[in-house]
C-alpha cells in the first residue's frame, strides 16, 4: 500500500487547489524555509483523523484553513485528499476490495469536519479503523517528524510497547478488546441497576 497522491485546497498555505503526485517508492520534497513542506505532513496527519490543533502546529482546529494573505482572501474551507494504491490488498474491511482508496477530509468555518472514503461519507472512526494495525495513522510510526527519533529513544516503556504493537498489527485487536470491555462494563451496570429496581418492586 503506497500513498500515490495528495490533493489540498484551502489547507494552511495551500490556498489554491494543489495536486502532488508521488509516483515512486521514494520522493523528496524540497524547498526554501517556510514554503509549506511541513504543512504537507500536517495535511496527511489531518486527513487520517488528527484532532489536536497542537499536533498540527496551530492554536485552534480552524487554523488549518487558509487564513488569507495580501493577495488572496481567506478560504471558507480546507479540503485534503489522500490516494492510496491498494492493489496489494493491504487494507481490508468494506473498502478493501478497491485498487485505489481515496480518503478525504474537509472542514468548513462552521467547525464541522466531514470525512469520506471513495466518495462515501464516513465517520472519523471509519478512517481510523481502516488503517489500524497498518502503521499508517495520524500518530503512527509511518509519519516521522523532526524530533521524533529523540522522543522514541526517550519514550516510556508503555509508549514503546504501543509502537511495537502497531508494527505487529495487534493494536487493532487491543482497540476492539477495549471497546468490548467497555460494552461489558456498561451491560453489567445496566444489569445491576435492573436488579436494584427489581428488588425495590419485589
Ligand atoms: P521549514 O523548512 O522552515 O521547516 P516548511 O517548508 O516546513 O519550513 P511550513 O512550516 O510547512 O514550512 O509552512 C509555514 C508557512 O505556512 C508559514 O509561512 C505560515 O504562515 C503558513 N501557514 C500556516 N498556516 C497557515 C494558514 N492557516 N493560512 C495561511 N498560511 C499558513
Amino acid at each position: 500500500m503506497r500513498l500515490t497522491r495528495l490533493y489540498l485546497a484551502g489547507f494552511k498555505s495551500f490556498a489554491a487547489p494543489t495536486e502532488i503526485l508521488l509516483p515512486a517508492e521514494r520522493v523528496a520534497i524540497v524547498g526554501p524555509n517556510g514554503c509549506g513542506k511541513s504543512n504537507l505532513i500536517d495535511a496527511i496527519r489531518w486527513v487520517l483523523g488528527e484532532s489536536s490543533a497542537k499536533q498540527l502546529r496551530g492554536q485552534s482546529l480552524d487554523d488549518v484553513i487558509f487564513a488569507g494573505s495580501g493577495q488572496r482572501p481567506a478560504a471558507s474551507q480546507a479540503v485534503v485528499e489522500l490516494s492510496f494504491d491498494n492493489s496489494a490488498r493491504r487494507l481490508s474491511g468494506p473498502f478493501g476490495a478497491y485498487d485505489q482508496i481515496v480518503i478525504c477530509r474537509s472542514l468548513g468555518r462552521d467547525g464541522q469536519s466531514r470525512y469520506s472514503i471513495n466518495q462515501t461519507r464516513v465517520r472519523r472512526r471509519d478512517v481510523v479503523d481502516l488503517f489500524l494495525g497498518t502503521g499508517v495513522g495520524a500518530r503512527s510510526y509511518s509519519v516521522i517528524e523532526q524530533g521524533q527519533i529523540n522522543r522514541v529513544v526517550d519514550a516510556k516503556p508503555e509508549d514503546l510497547r504501543a509502537y511495537l504493537e502497531e508494527t505487529a498489527g495487534i493494536s487493532l485487536y487491543r482497540e476492539r478488546r477495549r471497546e468490548t470491555e467497555s460494552r461489558i462494563q456498561q451491560t453489567q451496570d445496566n444489569l445491576s441497576r435492573l436488579s436494584d429496581i427489581a428488588d425495590e418492586l419485589g
